[in-house]
Parts: C-alpha cells; structure tokens; sequence
C-alpha cells in the first residue's frame, strides 16, 4: 500500500507531492485531468520569500521598482517582486515526483472512508484508491477536508488583462502593488467598497492591469471590477489595444479553519492557508511543505503509529498553537480592513508601508512571532492617523472575540 495519496495538482498538491517523495514515502497523485495541465493563475511573491528557499530561478518577471499610490502620494516598497514562472515550477515538481516513482490517477474524489490502518478514497468513476493517509489540496472548496459552516464569508476578487495599451498603464520596468486612487469615480461611486490597480510592466511593450477588491462580503461582482479597470485606464488616457488573457480571480478570505481531529490532511486552500489579511498563500506552501513532508515521514516511518495519529501530528505542524493565534490577529486585521471607509483606508496603508520593512514585510508573509506581529500592530497603531485608530478601537468592541482567540486558543 502507498503512504500518502495527495489529491489535487495546483501549487499546494504539486508542491508536496515533491516534498513528500523526496521525504522518502510512497506518494500516489490524483487529479481531475493531466498533472502538467497548465495553472490558470498568475502568482506574484515578494523575491525575498524565495531567497530564503533558493526558489529564485523559478520566477518569470522581477521587479525592483514597487509603489503603492494612495490619494496623498505614491509610497515606494524598497522590496523586490516579481511573478512565478508557472510552467518551469510545476516542470520542476512534476520531474521530482517522477524521478521518485510517484503514481499518477486521474479522476475525482468525491468519497472517503477510514478503516484502521488505511484510507480509502473513491473517485466519480468508481476507482478506488487506497493510502495510509489521504491530503486533500483540492483548493478553496475542498473535496474532503471538513470544515465548520461559516455563513459571512468574505472573497478577494479581481478582474485583470495582460494585453497591450495605448500608453504604458505603469512606469517603465514598475510594479504597482496597490492603486488605491480614486480620483476616475464618481462621488457616488466613492461610497462604494474601495478597489486598487494591481499592474506590472511585463516588458515588450505588454502590461498586467487588475482591478482588485482585497475582501468583500458577498465577492464584488466580476462586472464592477471590469468596468471599473477600464474607467480607471480611461481616465489616464489609457486604452486597450490588445488582450492576450483575461484573469478572473474569486478565492475565500477567511474560511474556517478545518477540524484538525479529522484523518483526512488538509494543504494549501483546503487548509485554510490564505493569509487572510492579504490573500497571499504561495509563499506559505514552499515554507510549510517540507516540514510537513518532514514530520508525515517520520510519523509513517513507524508501523505502530496509526492513520489517525499521523494525521493528527501533520495537522499540528501545519496548524501549531502560535500560528493558529496568529491567524486570529489577522482576521482581526481583515474585519478592519474591510470596515474602514476609503480615506481610512489610504491612511491605514500609509501607516502600513512606512513601517520598517521587516515589519510589513513579516505581517504579509506570516513569518514573524506572535509577539512581533504584535509589536508590529502597535507600531501601526502609533504612526497611524487618528481616524485609522478611532476604526481599529471600534474594531475591538465589534471584533474583540478575534482578539480574545489570539490571546486564548
Ligand atoms: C486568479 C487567482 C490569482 C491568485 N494569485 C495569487 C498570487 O499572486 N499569490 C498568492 O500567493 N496567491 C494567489 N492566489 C491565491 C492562492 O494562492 C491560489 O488560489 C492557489 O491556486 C491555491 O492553491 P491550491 O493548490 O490550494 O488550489 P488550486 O490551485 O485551486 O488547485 C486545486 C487542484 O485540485 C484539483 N481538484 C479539485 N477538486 C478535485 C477533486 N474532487 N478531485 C481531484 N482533484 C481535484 C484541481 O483540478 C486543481 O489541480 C490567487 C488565486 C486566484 C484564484
């Protein structure tokens, strides 16, 4: 019998299908269709994430000139981003699993069922596939991973063309982060959720522009993020002359985090893994994959350990104590966000970017301590404006319970 069965081949199953044979286990894949299908997303990372895991050779575009426009000014990021080169990471992962033998199914999941020592996953057609213990990376709407009911879900969507243009959307070689201007709408328009420009100079004369909503409950309709790109481009005199792809982006904010009593491992969205103030989770698979390759291979190592144990300690090297505090501060951070109005908002992220690098840095990748997101939210709180300070102390009263799981979970 296998070791694991990962299902589903986006960057979280693809990811640690490679980590997980290059642990040593007997890895299987399943997948609705061939695993080098091509990824339908463009994934953006900070380049510094990267170095950390010597990943860099696997982007596609960097950049050394990032901003952030907000209605006061244009905020410089002094921080390098740059885009993933889908095709050579999945190219890599894909040979590392078959350089480790890793079997390939292609179906559906759609049933699971735990017996003592094995899981049993059936797929739409009927095929029956067996492991010691099942991940589901499925994504967002995980197939099998079981998560507690939420009812106000909050979304991040986005409306993006890469194509060329009139005029450059962007400066030369520039990575805007955030356009957050809102001087093209309408006064009533204003009263709406605020969106932003995500765009980037992609070189030989073609550009990404996407009209971005961080998080709204219920998701901003496709059609106001489309229409509003293009006032946006218009009103800089901007027009599309040419599109050569068409992104549309809808993913979960802050779904619950799964039951981690359950056998069946979660990854990637199935895991709840989206950082939830940002939307940003690549970055958290390459850091977390090979851990949690790690401690699965040494709990499968051992024939005493049952299924359900070896779920158990994966799910606590993916979800530990801290990081699920952690996760509480930043839903608290996501309900502040979305409560601001737009000049709130404009001061907050200039408080936000004028914080020492490392700071805003680490908040976005989740890779400081408790005690530093926490220092660092102080900080914030200090340099912020004071209707920025009177909305997070609102948030408190209303969104207090989130603070009170960071301080007991
Ligand atoms: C348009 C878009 C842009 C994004 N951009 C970024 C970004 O720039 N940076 C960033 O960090 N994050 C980004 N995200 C957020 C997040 O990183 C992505 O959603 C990411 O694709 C999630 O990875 P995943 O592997 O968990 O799920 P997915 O990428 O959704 O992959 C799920 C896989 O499971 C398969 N599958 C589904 N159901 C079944 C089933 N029942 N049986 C078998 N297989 C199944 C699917 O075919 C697919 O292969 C973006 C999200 C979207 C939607």
């Amino acid at each position: 019998m296998q070791d694991v069965l990962v299902i589903g081949a986006g960057p979280a199953g693809l990811s640690l299908v490679a980590a997980l044979a290059e642990a040593g286990l007997a890895v299987q894949g399943l997948t609705l269709g061939d695993p080098a299908q091509p990824w339908p997303n463009t994934y953006g990372i900070w380049v510094d994430e990267l170095e950390d895991l010597g990943l860099v050779p696997f982007l596609e575009h960097r950049w050394k000139d990032c901003v952030v426009h907000v209605n006061s000014g244009r905020l410089p990021l002094h921080r390098e981003y740059g885009l993933l080169h889908n095709n050579r990471l999945q190219t890599h992962w894909l040979e590392l699993a078959e350089q480790h033998q890793v079997t390939w199914h292609q179906g559906r999941a759609c049933r699971v069922e735990h017996l003592a020592d094995h899981t049993r996953v059936t797929t739409e057609a009927g095929e029956i596939l067996t492991a010691r213990l099942v991940v589901d990376a499925t994504g967002h709407q995980a197939a099998l991973v079981q998560r507690p009911a939420a009812s106000a879900i909050s979304f991040q969507a986005a409306y993006g063309v890469v194509g060329r243009f009139s005029k450059p959307p962007t400066d030369p070689q520039q990575m805007v982060f955030m356009d957050f201007r809102d001087d093209y709408l309408t006064p009533s328009d204003r009263q709406q959720p605020p969106t932003f420009l995500y765009a980037m100079d992609l070189g030989d004369g073609m550009y990404f522009v996407e009209e971005t909503s961080l998080a709204h409950h219920p998701a901003m309709p496709m059609e106001t993020l489309e229409q509003r790109l293009y006032q946006r481009l218009r009103h800089r005199g901007i027009e599309v002359k040419d599109i050569h792809h068409v992104e549309h982006c809808l993913f979960p904010m802050n779904q619950p985090l799964p039951d981690f009593t359950q056998r069946v491992v979660g990854f990637g969205g199935a895991a709840s893994m989206v950082h939830p103030a940002s939307g940003y989770m690549v970055g958290a698979l390459l850091r977390r994959g090979p851990g949690l390759a790690a401690v699965i291979a040494a709990a499968l190592s051992s024939a005493q350990t049952t299924p359900a144990q070896a779920a158990s300690q994966a799910w606590g090297a993916l979800w530990p104590a801290d990081r699920v505090r952690k996760h509480y501060l930043y839903l608290f951070g996501l309900e502040n966000l979305m409560a601001f109005d737009a000049p709130q908002l404009h001061q907050f992220f200039t408080a936000f970017f004028n914080l020492p690098t490392d700071d805003w840095a680490g908040f976005l990748a989740d890779n400081l301590t408790l005690p530093e997101v926490v220092q660092a939210m102080v900080g914030l709180f200090g340099r912020a404006s004071n209707p920025v300070r009177l909305g997070l102390m609102r948030s408190v009263f209303s969104h207090g319970h989130l603070l009170g799981r960071t301080l007991m979970s």
